[in-house]
């Protein structure tokens, strides 16, 4: 186990805080473990009686008298027998399995047998807070008092050691931070989260759907998710065209012989589909487009003439997902990424990992996104097969991307271990606007792809020399981006990716005929988007006006055209935007040009006022 910075042992201290109460109040309970979350802690606990919310409340109220009452954390160390027979004396029969796991291979792994030097130990440290006594390596908070500010939120089934042939156990989960600030900006988070949820979002708008008779975690994209999906292509080709990109159409599969070359076989084997068979031939669904890309490469002889070459492809990729682990668009088995390779010199390299990094930026700001930083994930070079074992190119590389890091300017961290086999990675970590991290696009500098595929230029001197790959992907993939999108705008997208841009609602029959003329006029504006027109439609059906505007609100289209008596007899429109706010008096041309250069500008905010 990693060693616990400050907080985690708040969290941590605050999941025995959590058992001591619950050992109070229900002696015969039978404990799990405890560990920290990303925000919190849980403890897993068997109980004979279910516990419900109003038993949490109960619980939440007991630990902060308990906190009050600066209870400390005793530590003893007992030899590992005497923890077992006290555990065996209290019932606690998961304490006992973890015990014999301790003495026998030295640690509480599932997969202990499988490790390396395992040999038993003799002594065990336990905590004492109040009257409950707890198996546990530590370290905790001195007393109670120093634990922080916490939350019970949740109560969820888990099988002891995840197996399902196990005992299924009760999850308490709760929150816990420094301060009481930082605790109810989380819980504000969690709230706004739920209702920004993108699969709540993806259904209310329609935007994609799942069929049991497809499969898991391979969506369908209805037609208003379409258009979403080729604007953004739409954009990414503008940008990719001005920056000298070429695009080009592979297929999703490949043989096997292509993924032995790439080294997926050897390290990516198991985020891989099962094999397919085909006359004696053995095919892959690919889980990165790049062997493909390789191949266009490899077309004829390259000249360090056509270096830079730039291959673009919003290309379909299938990586096997445990269906435990599918959310929404979020975590599919199927989806489709905004790739393209750079090959360059290594001279190049530089340049083009910076104008990457540069474009990642443009479509941020364009989008909204304020709050982003990379995350530079370097090999653990040593005692690790994972990583290709080249420490020359590894540092060279790794240099060339932190200079590039550097002259961007925009903020950076870095973290070991991480890296992608055949390279160090640069991720982008993007903030929603409720502040919620996403890991959305992953860039690599490659040294190995030169040598696996022969991927080389001859240069001026005549000479054969390798050449460095850039897997890019800014936009990621079309699912996790959109997934992003829906929760950071709420599913209010702007004019220029909401999938219906206008809806005209006539109040009455009479006023239908007008409603067809104003439809027409706007269809007839010639605008450089994914499908050239405004996208607009008319309500004529028999509801009332306000249902009529409730479900355009509903469908977040960001304007209403009313058409009553009053607009027929002025000849203009009286306009109501999604966000309540009305404008009368407008006459159809002068509202089409704004529209259009709203689009055109893929502005963020409304512009016509
Ligand atoms: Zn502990
Ligand atoms: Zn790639």
């Amino acid at each position: 186990m990693k060693d616990l910075n400050l907080l985690e042992i708040q969290r941590h201290s605050c999941a025995h805080l959590l058992a001591a109460i619950i050992h109070a109040l229900w002696p015969d309970a039978r404990f799990g473990v405890g560990p920290v979350t990303e925000d919190g802690f849980y403890y897993d606990v068997d109980l004979d009686l279910p516990l419900k919310e109003a038993d949490l409340a109960l619980i939440q109220d007991k630990m902060l008298e308990f906190q009050q009452e600066n209870m400390l954390f005793e530590r003893a160390e007992w030899p590992i027998d005497k923890a077992i027979a006290y555990m065996e004396d209290h019932l606690q029969p998961y304490k006992v399995e973890l015990l014999k796991l301790l003495k026998e291979k030295g640690s509480t792994s599932v997969n202990a047998s499988e490790e390396k030097g395992a040999s038993g130990i003799d002594v065990v440290s336990v905590y004492k807070l109040g009257q409950f006594i707890d198996l546990c390596k530590g370290p905790h908070v001195n007393s109670t008092s120093d634990i922080g500010a916490f939350k019970l939120i949740n109560i969820a089934g888990a099988y002891w050691r995840g197996d399902s042939k196990n005992p299924q156990l009760q999850r308490i989960y709760g929150l816990c931070f420094a301060s009481q600030k930082e605790l109810d900006h989380r819980l504000w988070q969690k709230e706004e989260a739920k209702k920004r949820d993108h699969r709540h979002l993806g259904e209310q708008l329609e935007i994609f759907r799942f069929s049991e008779d497809i499969g898991q975690g391979l969506p369908l994209w209805l037609p208003n998710g379409a258009i979403i999906r080729q604007e953004l292509e739409h954009l990414a080709r503008y940008e990719e065209n001005r920056e000298g990109y070429l695009p080009v159409v592979t297929p999703i599969i490949g043989k096997e012989k292509l993924y032995e070359k790439s080294g997926h076989l050897a390290h990516y084997h198991e985020d891989m589909y099962a094999p397919i068979q085909i006359e004696e031939e053995i095919y892959y669904l690919r889980p990165m487009n790049c062997p493909h890309h390789h191949q266009i490469y490899l077309a004829r002889p390259r000249s360090y003439r056509e270096l830079p070459l730039r291959i673009a492809e919003y290309g379909s990729v299938f990586r096997y997902e445990a269906s435990g682990g599918l959310s929404g668009l979020m975590r599919t088995r199927g989806f489709c990424q905004n790739d393209a390779h750079i090959y360059c010199t290594y001279e190049q390299a530089n340049e083009e990992f910076l104008k990457v990094m540069q474009l990642h930026a443009r479509y941020y700001d364009l989008l909204g996104i304020k709050d982003y930083h990379m995350r530079l994930s370097l090999p653990d070079l040593d005692g690790s097969d994972k990583y290709v074992n080249d420490p020359e190119e590894w540092n060279a590389t790794i240099a060339i991307i932190r200079d590039a890091m550097n002259e961007s300017g925009l903020p950076y961290e870095e973290v070991a271990g991480e890296a992608a086999f055949y390279g160090p990675k640069v991720d982008f970590m993007i903030k929603s606007v409720i502040g919620v991290s996403y890991a959305i696009s992953t860039n690599q500098l490659d040294f190995m792809a030169s040598k696996r595929f022969d991927l080389h230029y001859i240069g001026s001197d005549g000479l054969k020399h390798p050449v460095y790959v850039i897997h890019r992907a800014p936009l990621g993939s079309h699912e996790r981006f959109v997934a992003f999108l829906l929760e950071h705008y709420a599913g209010n997208f702007p004019t220029w990716l909401a999938p219906i841009q206008v809806r005209i609602m006539p109040i009455a029959d009479r006023h239908k005929d007008r409603a067809h003329e104003v439809l027409k006029m706007l269809q007839a504006f010639d605008i450089p988007s994914a499908n050239g027109k405004i996208r607009v439609d008319i309500d004529d059906s028999d509801e009332r006006m306000q249902r009529k505007i409730a479900n355009a609100q509903c469908a977040k289209i960001p304007y209403m055209i009313i058409l009553g008596d009053k607009e027929i007899e002025s000849g203009k429109i009286s306009i109501r935007r999604r966000d309540g706010h009305q404008i009368s008096d407008i006459d159809v041309l002068s509202f089409g040009k704004i529209l259009v250069e709203e689009i055109r500008g893929r502005s963020i905010d409304f512009t016509l006022i």
